[in-house]
């Protein structure tokens, strides 16, 4: 590996957590500060030089607008910083998959940008963490892996942030899969194994950050959801609804009872942009004739947490034509 200068945004999560004894169930995620990790980082031996920043140290529950915005003035800083070769961020698990899709929409590619995080705790029985960094710190040094978007690294797994999605709560072996694709590169810390060309047409930032996040609710669909859901979440979580939007989880291929849709039919007329995507963990969601009709979007690929990412994004950047919103969850 060759002697790449990298920065390490921590944020907390598991992989900075502590349990106290390693046979306990419980523990503490956001435990351990940046110093620390990367003073035990240091001591495997690793040629990367590492530098540090505490950004947070939460549950990434608690993850939001707040410290993506953080992250992406850190992150920009970095990339416009000569001595900087790479960034890598540590996240909790659970919204992992929505940091990355948030920052890969609004980063430029011309820098490796990588985010790691771990199912166990630092003190648990087989800890993933330390691993999993080491990953990182390969993935984030290889100059190869810019222009591929922000990544995230599971296991020995490279996802890109727009595929990544957690799919199991417990275990280190299938925590992370892809959607469409499945990993674009398989890691060691001895190794690292693209399985294609960097894949983004310029270097450039897709979208602008958002200053203001607009609100978008996500409607759960279920057997028999009743269509005053819709007026429910509309009213309660839509500042403007003829400025605003709504994902709807849908049953199978992003479907709802008839009622539901021509609850949202009749929001989308009045300028409300419903975007429908699936509930199924892989869950491709076409653009179908009614779509038309009901003046709808379809996510296609994207599960209905980064459909919502991805429509606040658009719609923050005044992106309403419906054609541009197909196109951009066409090709995100
Ligand atoms: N609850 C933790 C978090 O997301 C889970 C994890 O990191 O694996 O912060």
């Amino acid at each position: 590996m060759s002697r790449s200068n990298l920065l390490v945004l921590a944020t907390g999560g598991t992989i900075a957590g502590i349990a106290g004894h390693a046979m306990r169930q419980d523990y503490r995620a956001g435990q351990i500060g940046i110093d620390q990790w990367l003073a035990d980082a240091q001591s495997l031996g690793m040629e990367a030089r590492l530098t540090g920043r505490q950004i947070a140290n939460v549950d990434s529950k608690d993850i939001g607008p707040a410290i993506w915005s953080e992250l992406y003035e850190a992150i920009t800083d970095a990339i416009a910083d000569d001595a900087i070769d790479g960034i890598i961020v540590t996240h909790g698990t659970d919204t992992a998959e929505e940091t990355a899709f948030a920052l890969d929409l609004t980063l430029p590619v011309t820098k490796p940008v990588v985010l790691v995080g771990a199912m166990r705790p630092a003190d648990a029985v087989g800890s993933d963490g330390m691993r999993n960094f080491v990953n990182a710190v390969r993935v984030a040094s290889d100059p190869d892996a810019a222009g591929r978007g922000v990544l995230l690294v599971m296991g020995d797994r490279v996802l890109a942030a727009r595929d990544a999605r957690k799919v199991r709560t417990r275990g280190t072996d299938d925590a992370f899969r892809g959607f469409p694709r499945g990993g674009v590169a398989l890691v060691t810390p001895g190794a690292l194994e693209w399985f294609g060309r960097p894949w983004r047409e310029s270097d450039g930032a897709r979208f602008t950050f958002p200053r203001e996040w607009p609100r978008v609710p996500i409607l759960y669909a279920a057997a028999g959801v009743e269509a005053a859901m819709v007026g429910r979440l509309v009213d309660a979580h839509c500042d403007d609804p003829a400025a605003s939007g709504i994902v709807v989880a849908g049953v199978g291929e992003g479907n709802m009872p008839e009622s539901v849709t021509a609850e949202l039919a009749r929001l989308a007329s009045e300028g409300l942009v419903v975007v429908r995507a699936s509930r199924v963990d892989e869950g491709l969601v076409d653009r179908e004739p009614e779509d038309a009709a009901n003046g709808s979007i379809a996510a296609r690929a994207l599960n209905p947490q980064k459909a919502r990412i991805l429509l606040k994004i658009l719609l923050a950047n005044a992106v309403r034509d419906p054609e541009a919103i197909q196109a951009a969850f066409d090709d995100p």
